[in-house]
């Protein structure tokens, strides 16, 4: 690669770095600013005369929960910040843990995650999930192992779940003074992605002869096992939320080493690895396309084609609008890829995904042109060879780390004008 080329994959990694970097100094910002303090109201369901909270300067750091005439009712602790490094799916989770007069748990809740919202839902709807540690005392959550105890998570939102339960235990631990070091869960789940990864990288970047054939049954592999079973599909509400909190890469090093083989590959040798190999949703436009009618094609017109191109990189706009401000909007259901996880997708992440394969039958893989803020992010950092320039694409983003940058600087001022001066 030639010096300017190299230069100008050097700043395309560079700005994606940089606005990773501004979302979680951002997010680190806010979270010590404006932290959630524990209410009274939050604690009404365990203690029905729950007059006041009085802080428990103890090693606990708790909260003793009192009635009018200052009689001890129970107990409750919260998992943040003191388990903020513990990651589920793409972000960390405050849990409430309630125990009763004599030290024993009595049920937790989860007060506020940046976790996907859907899975988190899943979560406090499993009865026997939120019971784990009912009766249990301070000593036995603490020492608690997770795996002897058969704490498998909740199906749908494994990772969110295990989360939550991790920082339970560890918040237990904090005031015991046992805190060890976890360790990374190598899954079966990651193992099956590393393997998958390694298929996409042979299909990818090997002259294999009959490569075209193994890519078709390749792609069911993709759909069935990494869509479908897994829902490990890269989406923004992933790459924010890991931006925000850290990455998973204790919790999900199979699905860490898919994103960054899906970042770096096309960063280093110009092959679009995930869009072409890995991501179920383009597999599954493949094949509706490839059984679609010819005469169902439909071309579409230079002017509309070059508008509409447009549209990821607005998108793009919008998902770090959302982020940098307190927007109450789910950025799982601005792509379909949620859609997969069957169990908990929301109404709005199906409908992407259902238009998305309605309109592949007329134009093929419209949705990754005309419609995928991550296709967009992906295919902005690809190398594209020794004649690549400095062009559009590469503007906006410096633009948009700028806006980035700016909605930081300016957020007080930016919240009031957007949320007006209660926030
Ligand atoms: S453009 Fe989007 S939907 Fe299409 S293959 Fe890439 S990530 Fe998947």
């Amino acid at each position: 690669m030639r010096a300017p080329a190299a230069l100008l994959q050097l700043y395309r990694l560079g700005i994606l770095l940089a606005v990773a970097w501004l979302i979680r100094t951002h997010h680190a910002r806010l979270r010590v600013e404006g932290d959630r303090p524990v209410r009274v109201e939050e604690v009404a369901s365990w203690f029905t005369n729950a007059a006041g909270l009085r802080l428990d300067l103890t090693a606990r750091g708790g909260f003793h929960v009192l009635d009018k005439a200052g009689g001890e009712l129970g107990y409750v602790v919260r998992t943040l910040p003191h388990a903020n490094r513990i990651i589920g799916y793409c972000g960390i989770t405050d849990t409430l843990v309630a125990l009763d007069s004599n030290g024993q748990v009595l049920g937790f809740k989860i007060r506020h995650s940046e976790d996907t919202r859907t899975h988190v839902g899943d979560v406090l709807a499993e009865r026997h999930f939120r019971k784990t540690w009912n009766q249990m005392n301070w000593d036995q959550v603490a020492g608690m192992d997770l795996k002897q105890a058969g704490v498998e998570g909740v199906s749908g939102a494994t990772m969110t779940s295990l989360a939550v339960a991790e920082g339970i235990v560890h918040r237990f631990r904090v005031a015991q003074g046992e805190l060890r070091p976890q360790p990374v869960r190598w899954g079966t789940r990651d193992i099956g992605l590393a393997a998958v990864l390694a298929l996409a990288l042979w299909l990818s970047l090997a002259n294999a002869e009959g490569r075209e054939r193994w890519r078709r049954w390749f792609q069911w592999l993709v759909i069935g096992y990494v869509g479908f079973l897994n829902g490990d599909l890269l989406a923004q509400s992933l790459f924010t939320g890991w931006a925000k909190s850290g990455i998973a890469w204790r919790m999900a090093p199979g699905l860490v080493l898919f994103a960054a083989a899906a970042v770096l590959v096309p960063w280093a040798s110009r092959r679009p690895l995930y869009c072409q190999q890995l991501c179920p949703h383009g597999a599954l436009q493949e094949v509706v396309a490839r059984h679609a009618p010819q005469h169902w094609r439909w071309s579409v017109p230079a002017a509309l084609d070059r508008g509409l191109r447009w549209v990821p990189a607005a998108l793009l706009a919008f998902v770090l609008i959302v982020v940098m401000l307190p927007l109450d909007f789910d950025l799982a259901s601005l792509e379909p890829f949620d859609a997969y996880v069957i169990r908990s997708a929301g109404v709005a992440t199906i409908s992407v995904a259902v238009v998305g394969l309605v309109a592949a039958l007329f134009v093929p893989k419209a949705y990754c042109k005309y419609g995928c803020p991550t296709g967009a992010l992906l295919e902005f950092v690809r190398a594209r060879g020794v004649n690549d320039k400095f062009g559009r694409r590469d503007w906006v983003a410096g633009l948009l780390l700028l806006a980035g940058w700016a909605m930081h600087w300016q957020h007080a001022a930016l919240c009031q004008l957007t949320l007006g001066p209660a926030v």
